[in-house]
């Protein structure tokens, strides 16, 4: 039997005119500033596709960049700015931050209140305690709105995430432990990760190693979500190999049209929330 394929791009779409619809109804359209710092060119590519999505359903955004050699005080003054000014309702740091820059203390000098990313320590934590924070993620809140479309009740399920990162890994394992899912996260230093994965009921793959996950890491009617992003011949692959494990998952993301598109709907559905937290 074929997996059932999860369709992010239609869920977003779907996201987006409701999006829109909400901006109407509003008095002033909410505004992302986006701060990208030096050229690197996959972070460019990000930066336009956000501001792009934006602009499509309403959303204004404002671009400010820093050269590669400015310093970190400068990008703190910028955020300072950004912080105080009414206007500006969502500020996100493009990632990776140039080397001299210590990005931690980047994330933590935005306000939590305007942290549409979801990386500052106030939103990680509350998010840790159980409560709501102002802004999750928007990679894993993405995928959680994924996995709400073929599981109901995700209670007692039993998840393997593949990597550990701030931004995908940990946010997400965060999230599914509130919802009562039994949780593993591993990493580069895990022993066996197959074993673990062969007895999970989803496996999130989020390691940035193409194709890692073969048709044996998986039981079979497993729910297969792909985080990453590789190259692969010239073409964009994911973390799972979709070719082999398609006859065996029960449901899985495509790569591109999977994460990919929730994660730009979800920051933006972040700035809208944004503004009705501040303005009501
Ligand atoms: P990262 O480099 O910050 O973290 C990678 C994690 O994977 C680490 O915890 C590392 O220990 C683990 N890892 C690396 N190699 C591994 C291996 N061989 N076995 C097991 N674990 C391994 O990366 P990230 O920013 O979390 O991104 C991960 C992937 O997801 C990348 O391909 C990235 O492009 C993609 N990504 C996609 C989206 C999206 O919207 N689709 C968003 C964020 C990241």
């Amino acid at each position: 039997m074929s997996a059932n394929i999860i369709d992010g791009k239609a869920l977003a779409q779907n996201i987006y005119e409701n999006l829109q619809a909400q901006i109407y109804a509003m008095k002033r359209a909410p505004r992302l500033d986006i701060v990208l710092m030096g050229n690197d060119d996959a972070s460019e590519i990000y930066v336009r596709n956000k501001m792009k999505s934006a602009e499509k359903i309403g959303l204004k955004t404002v671009l400010h960049r820093l050269n590669k050699n400015d310093t970190e005080a400068d990008l703190l003054a910028l955020i300072d700015k950004l912080n105080v000014d009414s206007g500006v309702d969502g500020i996100i740091v493009q990632l990776p931050l140039p080397e001299q820059i210590n990005t931690h203390n980047i994330i933590n000098r935005i306000s939590p209140q305007k942290d549409v990313d979801g990386f500052h320590p106030v939103n990680t934590g509350m998010l840790q305690n159980n409560e709501e924070p102002y802004f999750v993620a928007a990679t894993p809140l993405g995928i959680m709105r994924l996995l709400q479309t073929v599981c109901t009740d995700l209670s007692g399920k039993n998840v393997v995430i593949i990597g550990a990162s701030l931004i995908v890994g940990r946010p997400l394992a965060t999230l599914l432990l509130n919802q009562e899912c039994t949780v593993t996260i591993t990493h580069i230093h895990t022993q066996n990760i197959k074993e673990l994965t062969q007895k999970a009921d989803i496996v999130v793959a989020a390691c940035g190693v193409a194709n890692m996950v073969k048709a044996d890491w998986i039981k079979e009617g497993a729910v297969l979500i792909d985080v990453g992003i590789n190259r692969c011949d010239g073409k964009i692959c994911g973390d799972i190999d979709f070719a082999a494990v398609q006859n065996k998952a029960g449901a899985i993301t495509p790569v591109p049209g999977g994460v990919g598109p929730m994660t730009v709907a979800m920051l933006l559905q972040n700035t809208i929330r944004a503004y009705m937290q501040q303005h009501g």
